[in-house]
């Protein structure tokens, strides 16, 4: 029988209209605007100005503490300007804007095909380096990767779990990932480990990508490596639940990976420690899915950091004409795009376009008790309850009832039979509770 976790999840449409297509270089576009925050933690300091003249791959702002990141430039050219650019929820942000001019790179980043199996650098050098690089979890975390493989004294790192799953529907990235840059994802795995001292890595993939596991299975040439197809079950990709399915490990509420022995990197993830290790290239480009039932060209493209996201979808034939909303990532956990021009940055997986007779939301109508927003949360939450009480504002309740566990994975709101908004509420409330965490530590 396949692994899963033991508790929740709902099984929408997979809809993966992309899943066959291979990845294609999306064209570097006259200008880009790169966000000086793109990762959880602190926004980085810039460290160029306007009129200075820019490679591919060097430092435009620069990591300003422990969970910060370095930022890169994509592109070579002129710094335009630095201003408070929208992003794509319509927020705006400390970008650095690059007129572009040519294509030329870092001389110290390897551009060669070959791919590098002996890992030369130390445990210590491979953090390093991967802070420098600029790395954080390309599944959408944006979690900077140095934080997770600098374990905390008093715990041990037992196993690497690469997280190729992508049990979001639509979104094929990681999928294309998996099996065209297979040999690179088994060196970036072994990296990690190097860098975590563990013995064992698991690479997880819901059993619906059959070509990715064999290809993996095929290339792996490391005992110690192993792949294991999971049920298709969404929140399949959720840390704990991925950790629970192929470990038997439970996380504690309000705890971490660390806390069972588990340090878990995405696919994605592993391939930029891979090229950051092994040919110097920091994270300025990333895999990017454009998906919709409306879609005329649902593809899978390489897309440089600060690229707009209208110039993805011009590529895949333009906004089509019964476009209801265009969100960041895939319908479950992806947010609306507010602003087409926004860039894509380190976090962005995909682009999905809704036609409009699928984007309205149903009529609110009053919460009939029935409970299946309860049976559907893999964490056990009482998602009804959470969004009342963020409706009422007692914060301090929904801090007692756990909320700053939920992993915002959606399964409640496209459950529920009376339409209730739960994940938004559950949201903000978050949000308000994360506040009143910051400020009493600081007291
Ligand atoms: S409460 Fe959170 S974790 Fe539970 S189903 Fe809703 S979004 Fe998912
Ligand atoms: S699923 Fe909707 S209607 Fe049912 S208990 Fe939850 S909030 Fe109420």
């Amino acid at each position: 029988m396949l692994k899963t976790f033991p508790k929740g999840g709902v099984h929408p449409p997979e809809t993966k209209l992309s899943a066959n297509e291979a990845i294609q270089v999306l064209p570097i576009p006259d200008s880009v605007t790169i966000p000086i925050a793109q990762h959880i933690g602190a926004p980085s300091t810039p460290v160029v100005k306007k009129g200075d003249k820019i490679l591919v791959g060097q430092l435009l702002a620069k990591s300003s503490g422990f969970v910060s990141a370095n930022i890169h430039s994509s592109v070579s050219g002129t710094v335009q300007k630095i201003d408070n650019v929208p992003d794509s929820s319509g927020y705006k942000r400390q970008s650095v804007i690059i007129k572009v001019e040519g294509d030329d790179w870092d001389e110290n980043i390897d551009r060669s095909k070959e791919v590098k199996d002996d890992i030369s650098l130390s445990k210590e050098e491979i953090i390093k380096k991967i802070f420098d690089s600029g790395i954080v979890g390309l599944g959408g975390a944006t979690f900077p990767s140095h934080v997770k493989l600098s374990i905390p004294k008093g715990k041990t790192a037992e196993i690497l779990i690469i997280n190729g799953v992508e049990c979001e529907p639509y979104l094929t990235s990681d999928h294309r990932l998996m099996l065209e840059r297979s040999e690179e994802l088994i060196v970036g795995t072994k990296i990690l480990m190097k860098a975590l001292g563990v013995g064992k890595a698991i690479i997880g993939i819901e059993n619906n990508k059959p070509d990715a596991i064999e290809k993996l299975n095929k290339v792996n040439d490391n005992s110690s490596i192993s792949i294991e197809a999971l049920k298709v079950q969404y929140p399949q990709g959720g840390e704990k639940q991925l950790i629970k399915a192929l470990t038997n490990r439970e996380v504690p509420s309000g705890g971490l990976p660390i806390d069972v022995g588990a340090v878990v990197h995405n696919v994605g993830t592993a391939l930029a420690v891979y090229e950051a290790i092994q040919k110097n290239k920091p994270l300025f480009e990333r895999i990017v899915t454009l998906t919709g039932k409306s879609v005329s060209k649902p593809a899978n493209y390489l897309v440089r950091i600060g690229t707009p996201i209208s110039a993805i979808i011009e590529r895949s034939g333009g906004l089509p004409e019964d476009t209801g909303k265009v969100i960041n990532g895939g319908p479950m956990m992806g947010k609306a795009v507010n602003f087409l021009d926004a860039p894509v940055t380190k976090g962005t997986s995909g682009i999905t376009i809704m036609p409009d007779e699928e984007s309205h939301r149903g009529i609110i109508k009053d919460c009939i008790r029935c409970a299946r927003c309860t049976q559907v949360c893999p964490i056990g939450l009482e998602p009804y309850l959470l969004m009342t009480l963020t409706e009422k504002s007692l914060f301090e309740r929904l801090e007692k009832n756990d909320v700053m566990d939920c992993i915002e994975c959606g399964s409640c709101s496209y459950t529920c039979p009376s339409d209730r908004p739960l994940l938004d509420y559950i949201r903000l409330g978050k949000v308000t509770v994360s506040k009143i965490i910051r400020a009493r530590r600081q007291q």
